[in-house]
């Protein structure tokens, strides 16, 4: 799948939209991505996941994803690629594997993860997978919003993206939406105050 394709999957959607944005990393933004819209139809999820897992050559035997934003792509990653997928999820704040997942040593793992902004919870899923044994193939995602050079993500890993989006993100001590007073909207979170999925 070609970005200028994804782009338009994208904004035909209206999965990218302008405000004043609480995002689930802490940071502030004036643009949410609404990635459960653009993988809503299963068709269009399961075309996105052959495209992750071109970017990676399929040269991977597990795909693995932190929950809940990720699953959907992960999975059909993983499908594209025939290969078994696993996901991580927080318990007290802390990503683990829970439900028997298990790794064998010296397997080949891809990361994917959905929208990637600071590759927080990226990050976390690789330090997990490394202290179980596996070997870190690369991290892939559908939207890359994180702005700079992608090797301040610090993932340890190549990290490839279906699409790079141009967004602006701040803590929110520096918020400048805050400081002019911008009502801020919390679309999806995994805070435990959040209701809606993320
Ligand atoms: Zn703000």
């Amino acid at each position: 799948m070609k970005p200028d394709e994804l782009e338009a999957m994208v904004a035909a959607r209206g999965a990218v939209r302008r405000g004043h944005f609480a995002l689930s990393s802490g940071l502030h933004s004036d643009v949410y991505v609404q990635k459960f819209r653009v993988l809503e139809q299963p068709q269009d999820a399961r075309r996105l996941g052959a495209a992750v897992a071109a970017l990676f050559d399929s040269g991977f035997d597990v795909v693995a994803s932190p929950a809940v934003g990720a699953l959907l792509l992960g999975f059909t990653t993983a499908l594209a690629a025939n290969v078994r997928f696993i996901f991580a999820e927080r318990v007290d704040g802390v990503m683990s594997f829970r439900r028997g997942f298990r790794l064998e040593p010296h397997e080949r793992v891809l990361v994917v993860e959905d929208v990637v902004t600071t590759g927080g919870s990226a990050a976390e899923v690789v330090a997990l997978l490394r202290l179980a044994g596996a070997r870190i193939e690369g991290v892939g995602a559908l939207i890359d919003r994180s702005g700079g050079p992608r090797a301040e993500l610090g993932l340890g890993a190549p990290f490839r993206a279906l699409l790079r989006l141009q967004a602006d993100a701040w803590p929110p001590e520096v918020c400048p939406l805050c400081a002019s007073g911008e009502p801020l909207e919390d679309p999806g979170s995994s805070r435990p105050s959040g209701k809606s999925l993320d």
